[in-house]
């Protein structure tokens, strides 16, 4: 279980807060969405569970652990517990589908006839066995998703954080996307957190859901509960 206790978000240059006092549990297996406008403080909040940026005041709690008070050694082994899924995919361009999909493997240290197995099981989890050679660039934007799923999940995380995951992509290609997601949130049991603008997105496969204001949090919890108050 992910939970934000308080968790404020002051950047240098005084503005005003991009989080502010923002408490919330993510319960294990949900797939959460995180909706709110542009500049709402979605990004900074997904960065403060995988700890890429610090609060500035409250706790990041994963599984009662506080990763906000972690040893650099123990945050680096947190941080492979969860894969980030990118709006413009953020493939190496220089390398093939398959080598994309083995970078978290390598950096894990699998040794290379584990690594080339693990991978070909991704790339048929994704639909993507064929494309194995190919490069990125001769991929759609659907297919480069995928693969940027495949990568994420290399190294069996606990948790899938989404950042725009679907934004650049049109509605037929989002749908297949968030079928495969709902997919894999089934089959692993993992927790997915989702931060999107797109209200279509939360509906169609979020089950639990938070709405982000100027850096506050307006609400949360379960879709059926929020659905049923607006
Ligand atoms: P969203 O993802 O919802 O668009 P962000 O978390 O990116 O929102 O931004 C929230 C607020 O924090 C915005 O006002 C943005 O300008 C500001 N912000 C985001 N990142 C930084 C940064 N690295 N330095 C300073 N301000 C930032
Ligand atoms: P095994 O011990 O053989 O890996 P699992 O039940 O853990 O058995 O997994 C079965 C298959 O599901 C594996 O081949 C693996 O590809 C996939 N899998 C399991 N957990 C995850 C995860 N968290 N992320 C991605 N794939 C997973």
């Amino acid at each position: 279980m992910i939970r934000l206790e308080q968790v404020s978000k002051i950047y240098a240059g005084g503005q005003p807060p991009a989080l502010d006092d923002v408490s919330l549990v993510i319960p294990d297996g949900a797939i959460y969405g995180i909706l709110g406008r542009s500049g709402a403080g979605k990004s900074t909040l997904i960065r403060c569970l995988n700890l890429l940026e610090r609060p500035t005041s409250g706790r990041v709690l994963i599984d009662d652990q506080d990763i906000t008070a972690l040893t650099p050694r123990a945050l680096r082994q947190q941080r492979q517990r969860s894969g980030m899924i990118f709006q413009h995919f953020n493939l190496l361009h220089s390398r093939t589908v398959a080598d994309n999909v083995a970078v978290p493997l390598e950096i894990a240290g699998v040794k290379r006839p584990q690594r080339q197995q693990r991978v070909s099981e991704l790339l048929e989890l994704v639909g993507l066995s064929e494309k194995a050679t190919a490069w990125p660039s001769q991929l759609s934007g659907g297919q480069q998703q995928r693969v940027g799923i495949a990568r994420a999940l290399a190294a069996r995380p606990d948790y899938l954080l989404c950042d725009e995951a679907t934004s650049a992509l049109d509605s037929e290609t989002t749908a297949s996307v968030l079928a495969l997601l709902q997919q894999i949130n089934q089959q692993f049991g993992l927790t997915i957190v989702m931060i999107t603008h797109q209200l279509e997105v939360v509906k169609s496969i979020c089950d639990h859901a938070a709405l982000l204001e100027r850096g506050r949090l307006r609400e949360s919890g379960a879709l059926s509960t929020l659905l049923r108050q607006q």
